[in-house]
C-alpha cells in the first residue's frame, strides 16, 4: 500500500488500531439557556487545564516549537469570536451546548478546509481537535490513552490529533499510519521532530488491519506492507539499519564545510516562512537563508503588516544569522497564495496573473513600506533583497527605482541601512532563464525558483493533481534552462543559487553541483543530507557527464542515468 511519507524512517512491528470513541451529538431544545452557557463555560475551563497539561508535557518531552501547538489550541478554545458564536447559537436556537459547539466548529472547519494554502487548511485539524475535546468533556466520554501502551507498537488510526501524539509514550510507539493528514499537519511535524516514522493518506487502512497484525512502514517512501514475507522483513531490517547509520553520518556533517570531493565550496542554505523557522536552521547548521518567504507575514495578519512589524521580523532573522547571508524575498502573493484583505481580482489564470512583482509595482505603497523595512533590517545583519516573478528588464529597473527612493528617504531620516545591499531576482519564468545573459548585467545574484520554472516551462499547474505526472524536475528542457542560467550568471560575475524544491532533491544535487550552482537553499531538515551528498561528489566528474545527460531524450532517461551512473 502506498500513502504519503510524512516522517522518514523504517518501522517493523505489531499494529494497534486506535479508534476514537464515537462522539454522537444530538440536537436538543432546552428551556434553561443559562444552564447550557454554564456547562459550556465549565467545559472550556476543564479544556484549558487539559491543554495546559499537554503543553507542559510536550515542552518537556518534545520541544518548544511543538508545544506551541497547544498555545494555538488554547487560543482557539478561548477565542472570543468562536465562543461568542457558540453562545449565540445556544441562545438564538435554544439548543444544548454540545450541539452549538459542533455546529459552530463545523462551520469554521469548513471555512478552513476551503482555503487553498496547505498550511492554513491544515489548521482545520487543530480546530477539530479542540472541538472534540470540548464535546468529550460535555458528554463525559473517556478516550484510549496512548500514554500507557505496554508494548512497542505501530499505531494505525483514521487521524491522529496533536493531542493524541503529545500523549504518546515515544519509547513504545514505533511508528504511525493514518488515513488523513498531509506533510504539514501538526501530527506530521511532531512525528518528524520525535523521529518516529509516519505514513499518512492511506484511505480505509483502519478497516484493513486489526490489532496484532505485523506491518512494515517506510516513512520516506510512504510504503506500508501488511503481513510481509520473510524476505521483505529481512530487506527492511537492513534498510532500517542503513537508515540509522546514515542518520548518524548526517549528525557528523554538523560543523563541516559544504565542499565537493574535488574541493569546490558551495553554500547550503535554508528556506523559511517565519522568524520561528530560524531555530531549525541553526540546529541543522545552515550556512544562511536562501529564501525568506515574506508573504506569510501578510497572510497571517488581518490587515497589511506595518513597516515596524515587518522590520521587527526581518531584524530578528538577520540578527540570529549573525552575519550569514539572509535573502529576503519581497511579497510574492497571488497565484495560489491569497490575501483576503487585498481584494485581489478573480482571474481565469491566477498563476499568469496579477501577482508578486506585478502587484508590487502597481501597489507601490505596499512595496515601498516593505523595502523600507528590509533596508532598515539590513543594518542588523547580512540582508539581501530578492524580487520574485521577474519576466522583463523593465521590472528590475522599476523595482530598483523604488528601492532607490526608499534608500533616499532613509538617508534623509538618518536611519542606517547597508548601502551596499545586494539585490537579486528569482529566475522562475522561462524568459528570465533564456534571457539571463542580459538580466545578469542588472543584478547582484540569481536564485532559480524551480517550483515555478518547471510549471511555466512545462505548462503544468503545480497544484493540479490530475496532471502532476507531467510535472518533472528531471525534464531535460528544464535542466537546460537551469544550466544556461548558471553559466550566464557566472559570465557576468554574479553568484547563482536555487531556492525551489529541486535544490534539495537528492538526485539533482550532484547535477547542480556539476553545473556550478553556488548556493542550494532548501527546507532545514534536508540541509545536512545535502551537505553529505556534496561532500561525496566530485564536481569535475559530473561536469564531464553533463553534455551526455542533457542530450538524453526524456526525464525518465535522465533519472535512470543519475540512478545508475551517478548514485549507483
Ligand atoms: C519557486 O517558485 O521555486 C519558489 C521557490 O517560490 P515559491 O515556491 O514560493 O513560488
Ligand atoms: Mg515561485
Amino acid at each position: 500500500m502506498k500513502g504519503i511519507g510524512t516522517s522518514p524512517g523504517i518501522a517493523l512491528g505489531h499494529v494497534i488500531v486506535y479508534k476514537e470513541p464515537e462522539i454522537a451529538v444530538t440536537k436538543e431544545q432546552v428551556q434553561d439557556i443559562d444552564k447550557e452557557i454554564d456547562r459550556l463555560e465549565k467545559a472550556i475551563k476543564i479544556g484549558i487545564k487539559q491543554i495546559e497539561n499537554l503543553y507542559e508535557k510536550t515542552l518537556k518531552n518534545v520541544g518548544k516549537e511543538e508545544a506551541e501547538i497547544f498555545n494555538a489550541h488554547k487560543m482557539m478554545i478561548e477565542d472570543p469570536e468562536f465562543i461568542g458564536d457558540v453562545k449565540e447559537t445556544i441562545k438564538s436556537q435554544e439548543v444544548n451546548a454540545e450541539w452549538a459547539v459542533k455546529n459552530t466548529a463545523d462551520k469554521y472547519i469548513e471555512m478552513f478546509e476551503n482555503i487553498e494554502d496547505e498550511y492554513l487548511r491544515e489548521r482545520a485539524l487543530d480546530l477539530k481537535d479542540v472541538s472534540k475535546r470540548l464535546l468529550r468533556i460535555l458528554l463525559d466520554i473517556e478516550t484510549m490513552d496512548l500514554g500507557s501502551l505496554e508494548e512497542e507498537s505501530i499505531i494505525v488510526a483514521e487521524d491522529l490529533t496533536p493531542s493524541d501524539t503529545a500523549q504518546m509514550n515515544k519509547d513504545m510507539v514505533l511508528g504511525f499510519v493514518t488515513e488523513l493528514g498531509g506533510k504539514t499537519s501538526h501530527t506530521s511535524i511532531m512525528a518528524r521532530t520525535l523521529e518516529i516514522p509516519a505514513v499518512s493518506g492511506l484511505k480505509d487502512i483502519t478497516n484493513k488491519v486489526k490489532n496484532g497484525d505485523f506491518i512494515i512502514i517506510d516513512g520516506k517512501e510512504g510504503i506500508v506492507l501488511l503481513n510481509p514475507s520473510e524476505e521483505e522483513i529481512k530487506t527492511y531490517e537492513q534498510k532500517k539499519k542503513d537508515y540509522k547509520e546514515f542518520q548518524l553520518k548526517l549528525e557528523d556533517m554538523k560543523g563541516k564545510e559544504s565542499i565537493s570531493k574535488d574541493g569546490v565550496k558551495v553554500e547550503i542554505a535554508a528556506n523559511i516562512g517565519t522568524p520561528k523557522d530560524v531555530d531549525k536552521v541553526i540546529e541543522n547548521d545552515g550556512e544562511g537563508i536562501g529564501l525568506y518567504r515574506t508573504e506569510f507575514l501578510y497572510m497571517d495578519s488581518k490587515t497589511l503588516p506595518t513597516e515596524e512589524e515587518q522590520f521587527e521580523a526581518y531584524k530578528i532573522v538577520a540578527e540570529r544569522l549573525e552575519g550569514k547571508p539572509v535573502v529576503i524575498r519581497t511579497l510574492d502573493v497571488g497565484g495560489d497564495k491569497d490575501i483576503p484583505y487585498l481584494d485581489l481580482p478573480e482571474e481565469m489564470n491566477p498563476f499568469l496573473g496579477y501577482r508578486a512583482i506585478r502587484l508590487c509595482l502597481d501597489r507601490t505603497d505596499i512595496f515601498k513600506t516593505q523595502l523600507r523595512a528590509l533596508l532598515r533590517a539590513s543594518a542588523f545583519g547580512n540582508v539581501k533583497i530578492m524580487f520574485p516573478m521577474i519576466s522583463s528588464i523593465q521590472e528590475i529597473r522599476d523595482a530598483k527605482k523604488i528601492l532607490e527612493e526608499a534608500k533616499e528617504e532613509l538617508r534623509k531620516e538618518n536611519i542606517p541601512f547597508d548601502e551596499n545591499i545586494e539585490v537579486g531576482i528569482m529566475v522562475e519564468i522561462p524568459a528570465a532563464a533564456v534571457h539571463s545573459d542580459i538580466f545578469a548585467k542588472e543584478v547582484d545574484f540569481f536564485s532559480i525558483g524551480t517550483n515555478d520554472l518547471i510549471q511555466y516551462t512545462l505548462a503544468v499547474d503545480r497544484g493540479n493533481q490530475d496532471i502532476s505526472y507531467l510535472y518533472n524536475q528531471y525534464h531535460p528542457g528544464v535542466l537546460k534552462l537551469i544550466k544556461m542560467t548558471i553559466e550566464n550568471g557566472h559570465k557576468e560575475g554574479i553568484w547563482v543559487g536555487m531556492c525551489g524544491e529541486a535544490a534539495g532533491d537528492e538526485k539533482l544535487i550532484p547535477l547542480l553541483l556539476g553545473m556550478g550552482l553556488d548556493e542550494f537553499s532548501m527546507s532545514s531538515s534536508s540541509m545536512l543530507r545535502a551537505r553529505w551528498i556534496i561532500n561525496n561528489t566530485s564536481k569535475r566528474e559530473i561536469e564531464s557527464m553533463l553534455d551526455e545527460i542533457l542530450s538524453l531524450p526524456t526525464a525518465e532517461d535522465v533519472e535512470k542515468f543519475i540512478d545508475e551512473k551517478i548514485l549507483g
